[in-house]
């Protein structure tokens, strides 16, 4: 149990990923407030890590500036995809508008973020959030370690745990059943074809898959299908997965020359928002509040823009002013609404196999309140 942790703190962050350092860099930069930031696990290896070129802005507004990205990470200027039709097609130009995207180390990123947190006062509590009580003064967090913490506000910047957001009995509205499977290869440039380290994605009858160089001649694949395939295909064994990857051809191409890969990982790539976000002493960003398409690349750099719009609106509502006519659950709607119907445009131009099921059922517009399982493989 660390002996200096401040026993009150103005505001608690639950979660340090990109969305829970934004909140906690952004009351750190801007305010004299004390603040907490609470994660259970710091070496987690998180999938994704192609940024879009905006990130740039987001983080000088954290005062972090390009410095960490031009330390460790690289910048992107290929995607490929073969996404209605069987050929590769460059979309390079679609995707960042000339700019350069980046893929970055994962794991560097965010301990980028939270030392830069770190050096600016946050306080760091390594546990896991057992539980998060309302007092008469504010809230009453308890960590594994045994460890208490008394806080007028809390971020929940939980992830698709969304630790608030669920307690407070917000609605959930969620898409399909989408899920995630992915390993790293090692897979210098040199021995990567033509794709020299670049963004690919191939559509499949079953689903889709990405691959992408990551910093240090590795490289990042990753099947996206729906629970019940790969519950029936056993898509997180190695068999089914290899299996899946012989419905493939670049993707499968790409690989032929890689070596060393690591186990597989699974998670829930639902697309998925809480209709209410925010109430007076609480606010969900990241992930907790929505999930956007792992296809736009745009989670990490969402994280950061509401986890800074958390972290605005927590010092406001620290300082008295009333945070619930904000309009920030409005907004997250908005996002949401917006980011459905671009998605549902970019998974109807995949024409090639309208009866398989996972096309199928993307063809539909947008999802209505069906709270999506969370498989735990
Ligand atoms: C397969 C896949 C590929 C992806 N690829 C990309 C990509 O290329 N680019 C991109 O921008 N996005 C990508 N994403 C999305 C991106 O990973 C997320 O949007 C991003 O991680 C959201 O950040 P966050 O801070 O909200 O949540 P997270 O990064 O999930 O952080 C939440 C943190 O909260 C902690 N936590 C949860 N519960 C507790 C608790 N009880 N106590 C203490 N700590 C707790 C967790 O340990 C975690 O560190 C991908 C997602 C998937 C599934």
């Amino acid at each position: 149990m660390p002996a200096d942790r401040d026993r009150e703190v103005d505001v608690a962050i639950i979660g340090a990923g990109p969305a829970g350092c934004a909140a906690a860099l952004t009351i750190a930069t801007y305010t004299d407030l004390r603040v907490t930031m609470i994660e259970r696990d710091i070496t987690a290896n998180k999938p994704g890590e192609m940024l879009p070129p905006d990130v740039v802005q987001l983080l000088e507004y954290l005062d972090i500036g390009t410095a960490c990205l031009a330390d460790g990470h690289k910048e992107a200027h290929r995607i490929l995809a073969a996404w209605g039709a069987p050929e590769l097609a460059d979309r390079s130009l679609l995707f960042s508008g000339g700019r350069p995207a980046w893929h970055v180390d994962r794991t560097l990123f965010e301990n980028q973020l939270r030392d830069a947190a770190q050096k600016r006062g946050v306080d760091q509590w390594h546990a896991n959030l057992s539980s998060a009580v309302r007092t008469n003064t504010g809230w009453l967090l308890s960590g594994s370690d045994g460890d208490k913490v008394k806080t007028r506000f809390v971020v929940d910047a939980s992830g698709r745990a969304a630790r608030v957001a669920r307690r407070e009995s917000c609605p959930l509205h969620a898409s399909d059943q989408t899920f995630a499977a992915w390993r790293i290869f090692d897979l210098p440039a040199s021995r990567d074809h033509k794709c020299a380290g670049a963004t690919m994605i191939e559509a499949v009858p079953d689903g889709w898959w990405y691959s992408s160089g990551l910093p240090g001649g590795r490289l990042a694949v990753a099947f996206f299908s729906d629970l019940d395939l790969f519950r029936d295909q056993r898509v997180n064994q190695a068999g089914g997965w290899q299996r899946m990857l012989r419905n493939s051809r670049h993707t499968a191409t790409r690989l032929t020359e890689a070596s060393h890969a690591s186990a597989i990982q699974t998670r829930s790539a639902t697309v998925r928002y809480f209709a209410r976000a925010h109430g007076r002493d609480w606010i969900a960003c990241g992930d907790a509040a929505l999930t956007v398409d792992p296809l736009s690349s745009m989670g990490i750099s969402l994280g950061l823009l509401t986890g800074i719009h958390a972290g605005r609106l927590a010092a406001a509502a620290c300082g008295g002013i009333e945070i619930a006519d904000s309009g920030y659950s409005s907004e997250i709607r908005r996002l949401a609404t917006e980011h459905f119907e671009t998605r549902r445009r970019f998974y109807a131009q995949e024409t090639r196999w309208p009866d398989y099921p996972f096309w199928a059922r993307r063809s539909s517009a947008a999802p209505e309140t069906a709270p999506a399982a969370e498989m735990t493989a």
